[in-house]
């Protein structure tokens, strides 16, 4: 492809286009590790590797687009939680943010649990041969049939969302001859997100049951009083990208001042508590995430000191990470298609990927960084978005980054930290044939989840 045919964008010193960005990055070259998964580097060549095979190797092997995971890297961050929760604690990872059954056996090795929220979760971690004891069932609107099948395949928890569920939870355990362990979801009336948490009416929203007015005390109050489920516990979820621990000390006040209100009406002191997921990463350079052993710090001192000020034994704390373990440990590799520049507006990349296989960028409006990996350039920067090839206009993948202004159609590009939310948000628009999940390791690139094919796609189409 001759420069001539494809004329470079604007430079980001000519053309600054209304957005969110950074200056441009000293060296494009560089790939910051806070976003790229623990083995992703350049050989010498300048080509970028992950778990010791190239991304040449990668596209030509599976093609593009393709979510690359970093194996070592997803057990290493899931045995990270979980050495640095202990064995007072649990550690569910939150299968909504990537599940296949690599990823259980992973979890399962590296001593996790798992949180399901579908019968398609439930099926996909039982296929993949974990103990349903180590399962948690969550969600607002559980079918009857997805309780029943949880109930008979003897899932560790169910967590109760709702004053109906209560009841059609304990009639279905009933019919089937069981004890169903539960815990009661609640609503602290907090929300975080990111920086910041809101301590005011969050309540209205569909999961849990609020703290307020005194309805979880009363779910609990009807919870207890059924033989055929066994309360545990206590659960509540902030929000997600969180990076404040202030929300969840909040969160934990309000839910051990539950427990003590249980405690004072029912003589009762429930055995668990578990504080949800949410916990954020970085998705750009500008992010900074703690590390697990802090959170696990920051958390058990929080609800400790709670209950020791309330005259409670400690629970037991159980976590639901998902993003945190997974996002981090994958990146989108795509082929560059068309670059289109608009004189004084912007350069569009688009890629052969798109709002099919990220629509968080769509959805929240969420950042994202990008790289050029099949090679390294010294071009200067040139501001992009990267698009894909959906028929919408907001089929952004990256709003606002900065490659180098050579970039050229079949350069391969990258975008890290898509490990969690983008494969199990995948859709099929425009008949997309959603991207496989690749895993590397120690040189070994293996596919946990094809590519779909236009068989796959067809198959369904039976009219
Ligand atoms: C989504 C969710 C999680 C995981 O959230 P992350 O942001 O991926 O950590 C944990 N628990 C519950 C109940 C959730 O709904």
């Amino acid at each position: 492809m001759s420069r001539s045919a494809h004329p470079a964008g604007p430079r980001h010193a000519d053309v600054l286009p209304e957005g969110h960005y950074a200056a441009p990055p000293v060296d494009l070259n560089a790939l910051d590790p806070k976003v790229w998964a623990q083995t992703v580097t350049r050989d010498e060549d300048g080509v970028v590797t992950v778990g010791g095979v190239d991304v040449k190797t990668l596209a030509e092997e599976v093609g593009t687009p393709a979510y690359v995971l970093d194996e070592e890297d997803f057990r290493a961050r899931a045995r990270a939680w979980r050495t640095a929760f202990g064995h007072d604690a649990d550690v569910f990872y939150a299968g909504k943010a990537f599940l296949s059954r690599a990823v259980v056996r992973w979890l399962d090795e590296e001593g996790l649990n798992l949180d399901v929220c579908s019968g398609g979760e439930l099926a996909t971690a039982l296929s993949a041969g974990l103990a349903p004891d180590r399962i948690a069932f969550h969600g607002n609107n559980k079918t009857p049939a997805e309780i029943r099948r949880a109930v008979e395949a003897g899932v560790g928890r169910i967590v109760l969302d709702s004053f109906q569920e209560i009841v059609r939870v304990a009639h279905l355990a009933r019919e089937l001859g069981k004890r169903q362990r539960v815990q009661i979801r609640v609503t602290v009336g907090v929300e975080a997100h990111t920086h910041e948490f809101i301590a005011t009416a969050h309540e209205d929203q569909k999961f849990g049951i609020p703290l307020a007015g005194g309805q979880a005390a009363e779910a609990v109050r009807r919870a207890l009083q059924l033989d055929s489920l066994d309360v545990i516990g206590i659960h509540s979820h902030i929000g997600s990208q969180i990076f404040d621990m202030s929300g969840f000390e909040v969160a934990a006040h309000r839910v051990v001042g539950l427990l003590k209100d249980i405690r004072d009406e029912h003589g009762v002191e429930l055995p668990e508590i578990d504080l949800g997921g949410g916990l954020g990463i970085a998705y750009t350079s500008e992010d900074d995430p703690r590390e697990p052993h802090e959170i696990a710090k920051a958390l058990t001192e929080i609800v400790t000191r709670e209950c020791e000020a309330a005259r409670l034994r400690t629970p037991r704390i159980s976590v639901e990470p998902g993003r945190a373990i997974a996002g981090p440990t994958a990146f989108t590799l795509y082929e560059v298609g068309t670059v289109k520049s608009l004189e004084g507006l912007r350069t569009y990349v688009s890629v052969d990927g798109g709002m099919s296989d990220n629509i968080r960028t769509a959805l929240y409006d969420a950042e994202y960084s990008v790289a050029l990996v099949s090679r390294t350039s010294d071009a200067e920067p040139m501001l992009v978005r990267v698009v894909g090839k959906h028929c919408e206009s907001g089929d952004i993948v990256v709003k606002d980054a900065f490659l180098p202004a050579d970039l050229a159609p079949g350069d391969l590009i990258a975008v890290p930290a898509t490990g969690a939310y983008c494969r199990s948000m995948a859709s099929n628009y425009n008949h997309a044939l959603r991207p496989p999940v690749v895993a590397v390791r120690e040189g070994e690139a293996r596919v946990i989840v094809r590519r779909e094919t236009e068989e796959d796609l067809l198959r369904l189409d039976v009219g």
